[in-house]
């Protein structure tokens, strides 16, 4: 799916989103695609066919979807370019990785927001600690990523954010 977001930088990346998710005929896309498989508008080389004209053909779904840069971090950084187009067999790693990534990134994303709240020291303490965690080291890789997930912190964050909603409670704005 080719965000409209300028940080995506769709270019460098090999289509990740286009191939790894399912969607399902709806408001947001005009046919059912599995995952794993290549959207029927991916051209060969890796550019949709319809990207001038998603709304229009009835993929909303696709200019809504942003991955905030992390598919071009994963098929940089962790296959060093390559692409599932030219080599089937990356199909199932690139999921795989892509999907870790995905996860890490919304726990830090999770963390980042958590920042707006009025936490306590011990919260904000614990919230600096998982969010150290989950960054991306400057070089992202399948190892990290994996040992990353493999330590539970996307667990560990859930159980954090649950905690905070007597906190969130406390500034929610009054109707
Ligand atoms: S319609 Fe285009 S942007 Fe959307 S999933 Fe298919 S190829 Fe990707």
């Amino acid at each position: 799916m080719t965000s409209q977001r300028p940080n995506d930088d769709c270019a460098s990346c090999a289509a990740l989103c286009c191939m790894a998710f399912a969607f399902d005929k709806s408001d947001l896309f005009a046919h059912d695609k599995t995952a794993g498989t290549a959207c029927r508008n991916l051209r060969a080389g890796g550019d949709c066919e319809i990207h001038d004209q998603l709304v229009q053909e009835g993929y909303r779904g696709c200019v809504q979807y942003s991955c905030h840069g992390v598919g071009p971090r994963v098929v940089q950084e962790c296959f060093a370019g390559a692409t599932w187009q030219a080599d089937k067999h990356l199909v199932g790693p690139m999921i795989t990785t892509f999907a870790m990534a995905r996860e890490l990134h919304d726990r830090a994303q999770l963390l980042d927001a958590a920042r707006l709240l009025p936490l306590s020291d011990i919260q904000e303490a614990e919230r600096d600690e998982l969010a150290r965690r989950v960054k991306f080291p400057d070089t992202l890789s399948t190892t990290w990523l994996e040992r990353t997930t493999k330590s539970g912190v996307s667990r560990d964050v859930d159980r954090f954010v649950k905690s905070l909603r007597e906190t969130a409670s406390r500034v929610r704005p009054k109707h």
